[in-house]
């Protein structure tokens, strides 16, 4: 992954490129922005910048794409950029928590010699899934970081991790790219695959995110699944008893649809809202039942709303029961709209 390939987030790229050349690379780094955003693509950028044979003097501002270290962390199975899950681990989850028992094994690692004698890159996706414990644990690190090695956390929202965590790392905020950016890049790589209808549907639902804008164009199962959320909605709009415990079904049953189910509802809700307060039209490419809700439910409603769908991704990472959650979040959901 090369920093020329990644699409937008100018600012970013260029100050770790400048860390990177004026020798002053953090320990640590918590890289911040929505979903798909780009934060993965960076961090695997900065690592590949580093490490990259043809770089060995700092001084690029990007890696060569070609060499052994770059080909490595391209596919993955560069043993000194170690992405960090539960499973790397052969940890059994079945909760999304990030469990301490897999920051002690990443903390083994940390503490080892690098394999191929260069620096080391920990890259812990869905950092916000760390429990209390883990990222107690995580702290020691960041307390005493060895000379060798760099820590990046990847996280939608950085207020779940603790202040302490917080102090000790260098946080670089990822705004979501503006629609315009997104239409752009999918114009240019999507326009022999997608017609305009498909593009300005997934620059819409993107959140600015091209990497969800992407997978929104080359999903079926995706769109479909918008629909049906679509669907629910309208039925609760027409106080339809039967979409309201239909919708706490569907996600009790599709767990893992979940944070594509929170992430397209604040992102119609955002478009709502914008439309709302700007006194403009709702165009919505989302379909005839968005603009079938929009009509009927007032600005204060659509804010309400957002702020539960907004509150609940914490709410579900770190509550025991994912069932309740979702059951109080549709109730919620129902209350403002016909309570
Ligand atoms: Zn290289």
């Amino acid at each position: 992954m090369r920093f020329q390939d990644i699409f937008g987030h100018e600012k970013a790229k260029e100050f770790l490129i400048n860390s990177v050349s004026s020798n002053k690379l953090s320990h640590a780094y918590i890289l911040e922005g929505n979903y798909k955003v780009g934060k993965m693509s960076i961090a695997l950028a900065l690592s590949a910048l580093v490490l990259c044979e043809n770089n060995k003097d700092n001084v690029n501002s990007d890696s060569c794409g070609e060499c052994k270290a770059c080909t490595m962390i391209k596919s993955g199975t560069h043993p000194d950029v170690r992405v960090v899950t539960n499973e790397l681990y052969g940890i059994q989850k079945t909760s999304k928590i990030i469990s301490v028992d897999t920051i002690r094994e990443m903390k083994n690692e940390v503490y080892t010699k690098s394999y191929m004698g260069g620096r080391k890159f920990f890259i812990i996706p869905n950092s916000e899934n760390m429990n209390v414990n883990a990222q107690n644990s995580l702290l020691k690190v960041f307390e005493e970081p060895p000379e060798d090695t760099t820590i990046i956390l990847l996280c939608e929202n950085s207020n779940a991790l603790l202040e302490t965590i917080l102090s000790r790392a260098v946080l670089i905020r990822l705004n979501p790219l503006k629609k315009e950016q997104v239409r752009e890049y999918l114009t240019r790589n999507f326009a022999n695959y997608a017609d305009e209808a498909q593009i300005s549907f997934a620059v819409n639902s993107s959140n600015g995110s091209i990497g969800y804008a992407q997978e929104l164009l080359q999903n079926e199962e995706l769109r479909e699944l918008q629909n049906k959320i679509c669907e629910y909605f309208f039925g609760i709009v027409n106080a339809d008893y039967t979409s309201m415990y239909g919708f706490i079904l569907f996600l009790k049953k599709n767990n893992s649809d979940i944070d594509f189910v929170l992430s397209y509802m604040s992102s119609f809700l955002r478009d709502m809202l914008i439309s709302k307060q700007k006194r403009e039209e709702y165009s919505s490419l989302n379909g005839e039942k968005l603009c079938g809700i929009y009509s009927r439910i007032s600005s204060g409603q659509v804010m309400k709303l957002l702020d539960i769908v907004l509150k609940y991704p914490e709410l579900i990472s770190k509550n025991v029961s994912y069932k309740i959650a979702v059951h109080n979040m549709v109730l919620e959901i129902w209350e403002v709209i016909n309570g």
